[in-house]
């Protein structure tokens, strides 16, 4: 023992500090601070009033950087499933899915899930970084091959390196490319097309109605992540891949309840016989803590709300449309042509330039997304505003007029 603490005491700095990677990351981020802007990784909700409103550095902010579609977090019903849970189930868990951590509410979900989608086959899993990590490690292997667009989420990359399996990318959105790019693999191994049904730095949709006619020519299976679509796509607001006609097409799909559902969880449904096996081998599933009773809860009850949420998916879109054609009459560079989901991206040419437009709104009253690479395509810098079915007309117009004087402010438009 005193031995040890002598070591210890006369201890020298390791030989090489690991922390020493993060030096780049450290000087970059200071000279941004020191440039006298507001940090906007960095914001801090002092009070959260509504779907649309926030109190941030002490001024009302309309929220328009969030992922609540749908505007289910205020939700009354939703709350006082939530409260009820809370109340009859404590407040966690203490354990794994696979052991004691399936309450009734776990269930509850999964069934909302099944009737939501229409599908025989629902597991809930603690995020939707960790649906997308457990199920593609588990469905693709070593030996099998990943067929993935350039453009994919984080966490669909990250569920590919753990699988092991090969990885081939083909360019964003291309279905010519998928195609040749399938059509160069063996014929024997296991193949899965991994899509997304929106793209969310771009709000761009996929065309996976060609994207699932390629896949299946080549006789891959196919994976659509649809954390962007879910409530306000197709006729049930199933996703992208209902509203392009394919409920009996695609194998698997993947989503999350930190957007449209508000909450936090994620999931994915099938209508493979053996999906329930899934359960059994997927480590980001059996390996941590499942999510608390209230939160499960909560979902259950949001989904099932959703199925009959048609005025809100009108909404939705009357916002989309109204907030991307006025930005485009004031001449900002958009990620879309037209309005083809809730995200509406604003492109600006520099981190400069971005972070001095983000930072005016945000002094203005109004809080967007900035986002810059790595997580953007083709370095760029965005201003990425995210519409709620709750946005309402008053609130966009203000928006709007926000964003012509920042705009004007920092040289984005004239
Ligand atoms: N997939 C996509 C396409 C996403 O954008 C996100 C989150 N932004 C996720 C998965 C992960 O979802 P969660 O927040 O539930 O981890």
């Amino acid at each position: 023992m005193a031995e040890a603490d002598a070591m210890i005491a006369g201890a020298q700095a390791p030989a090489r500090d690991l922390m020493s990677k993060f030096d780049g990351l450290i000087a970059e981020r200071k000279a941004l601070l020191d440039s006298g802007v507001t940090d906007p990784f960095a914001i801090v909700m002092d009070e959260v009033r509504s779907p649309t409103q926030a109190v941030i550095k002490g001024r009302e902010t309309i929220l328009l950087g969030t992922y609540n579609y749908m505007g289910m977090t205020f939700d009354p019903d939703v709350i006082a499933a939530g409260k009820a849970a809370l109340d009859q189930f404590g407040s966690g868990t203490n354990g794994s899915r696979m052991l004691n951590g399936t309450f009734r509410d776990h269930m509850a979900a999964e069934q909302a899930l099944r009737d939501f989608y229409g599908m025989t086959g629902a597991i809930v899993f603690s995020t939707g970084y960790q649906a997308n990590l457990g199920i593609i490690s588990t469905l693709a292997g070593k030996g099998d091959y990943i067929i993935l667009d350039a453009d994919s989420h984080a966490s669909i990359y990250d569920g590919c390196a753990m699988g092991n399996a090969e990885i081939v990318r083909f360019r964003h959105n291309s279905v010519e490319d998928l195609d040749k790019r399938l059509g160069r693999l063996p014929a024997e191994p296991g193949k899965l097309v991994v899509l997304e049904g929106v793209y969310s730095m771009l709000g761009d949709i996929a065309p996976l109605k060609e994207m699932v006619a390629v896949a299946k020519k080549h006789g891959a299976m196919v994976l659509v992540d649809e954390a962007h679509s879910m409530g306000f796509f197709g006729a049930h607001g199933r996703g992208v891949y209902e509203d392009q006609g394919l409920d009996a097409d695609v194998d698997f799909i993947v989503g999350t309840f930190s957007k449209s559902v508000g909450t936090v969880g994620g999931f994915c449904v099938s209508n493979h016989p053996k999906f329930e096996a899934v359960r059994l081998a997927c480590r980001p599933y059996i390996f941590t803590a499942s999510l608390p009773p209230s939160v499960v809860a909560t979902a259950a009850m949001s989904i099932t709300k959703l199925m009959h949420a048609h005025d809100k998916r009108q909404r939705l879109w009357d916002n989309a449309r109204h907030l991307h054609g006025g930005l485009k009459a004031l001449g900002f560079r958009l990620g879309t042509e037209t309005p083809e989901s809730a995200i509406i991206a604003v492109i600006l040419p520099s981190q400069e330039e971005a972070v001095g437009m983000w930072q005016a709104l945000l002094e203005q009253g109004v809080y967007v997304n900035m986002a810059r690479p790595p997580a953007t395509p083709a370095g760029m810098f965005l201003l990425r505003c995210s519409l709620c079915a709750e946005h309402s007309r008053e609130q966009l117009d203000r928006v709007l007029g926000m964003f012509a004087a920042a705009g004007r402010a920092v040289g984005a438009i004239a």
